[in-house]
């Protein structure tokens, strides 16, 4: 029997409705989530393959050794878990969540970290600062008369891409500022500017007369948080308004309760710990190798299959988000429920029976 129910999409922060079809209770494919209000009845391609990720996941708990992957069950895993843990000082645990958990999940690790007593914990934010400031609204991008766009929003973002589209219908001028030479977003852009190495502060400065307080400044991709305080400056000092746009689904839920971290901040956490545990993040999309290996025991808390795994010494695949309830806060700010959609065809636990377990 067909069945189909209504999540959010995992894929980025936009925060778009999804619905995940069933036969059976078995996930077979996706469909756009018709009168949701921020996609308006669309995805992106994106979006619609976010259910690939259960294909050539990892589906049990296992020890990992000499990179290879050794099965085990829940409960072997979490009392090696406990073992390291009672081993340690507790100022030698250090914690990475990411924006692929959910607001509960991360309330709850907060909690068992508190309870443990380290403060070693945040997440990577891909060179954004904690914000805490207002941001402009999707209704904001789409009146807007001048929007100042700071990455390939189009490919990274499509449906927010797709507001901008239809705000230069409706007249507004997009300007496109990247370090690429060309990307989907420059082709559409009616001014668009390269920067290279070092050129960034003046670029950004020579921008302020063009922008006013009917403009938006969005931005998904900067090198270091001292760019960001540039952004925030001229976002100000025009009176434009500013959408900071991340590549998981709950960045803004994580950096509202959680150190947004640098690399450098990370590799710090990292050097300074004797157990690492991280949660939903791949270390190596960030760092390298030699930034990970041999420095503490990894407990890699992710279904993901990648080169991260194999360097981890414990793998705790944990539940797909459609298998799981909990709530994203997209970039707007907006926090979205969503329900389990998918019953879960393993034992595997949730991150917060995980952390319910290792308490
Ligand atoms: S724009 Fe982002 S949230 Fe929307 S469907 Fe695409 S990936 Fe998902």
């Amino acid at each position: 029997m067909l069945d189909i129910k209504h999540t959010i999409c995992p894929s980025c922060s936009v925060g778009c409705g999804l619905n995940i079809v069933s036969k059976d209770g078995v996930v077979v494919g996706t469909y756009p989530y018709k009168r949701h209000p921020i996609n308006e009845g669309k995805n992106c391609l994106n979006g619609r393959n976010s259910i690939l990720q259960f294909e050539d996941s990892i589906k049990k708990p296992s020890f990992v050794k000499n990179n290879e992957l050794e099965e085990s069950d829940n409960e072997s895993i979490i009392k090696a878990i406990k073992d390291q843990l009672d081993s340690i000082d507790a100022n030698e645990l250090a914690i990475i969540c990411s924006g692929n958990n959910t607001n509960e999940e991360i309330d709850r690790i907060i909690k068992f970290a508190e309870e443990y007593g380290s403060e070693k914990i945040g997440f990577y934010g891909y060179n954004f600062p904690n914000f805490f400031g207002d941001v402009a609204s999707y209704d904001d991008v789409y009146n807007a008369s001048t929007i100042l766009a700071i990455g390939d929003i189009y490919r990274d973002n499509p449906l927010l891409g797709r507001r901008i589209v239809l705000s230069k219908e409706n007249g507004a001028k997009l300007i496109n500022l990247d370090d690429v030479e060309k990307s989907i977003t420059s082709l559409n852009a009616d001014e668009f500017i390269q920067f290279k190495d070092g050129e960034f502060a003046d670029k950004i400065d020579a921008l302020k007369d063009q922008l006013d307080e009917n403009s938006v400044i969005i931005v998904n991709k900067i090198d270091s948080k001292e760019d960001f305080a540039l952004i925030e400056g001229l976002s100000k000092g025009a009176n434009a308004k500013l959408l900071p746009v991340f590549n998981a689904p709950n960045s803004k839920g994580a950096m509202n309760r959680l150190n947004s971290l640098d690399n450098d901040e990370i590799k710090d956490l990292i050097d300074n710990s004797k157990v690492l545990i991280v949660v939903k993040d791949n270390l190596l999309d960030y760092l390298s190798e030699d930034d990970i290996k041999g420095k503490s025991f990894i407990v890699n808390i992710s279904n993901e299959k990648n080169r991260f795994a194999e360097l981890s010494d414990i793998v705790l695949p944990g539940k797909f988000w459609v298998e799981k309830s909990g709530t994203f806060t997209n970039c707007e700010g907006l926090e979205q429920n969503f329900s389990i959609s998918a019953e879960c065809e393993n034992d595997n636990l949730s991150e917060i029976e995980m952390f319910d377990e290792l308490a």
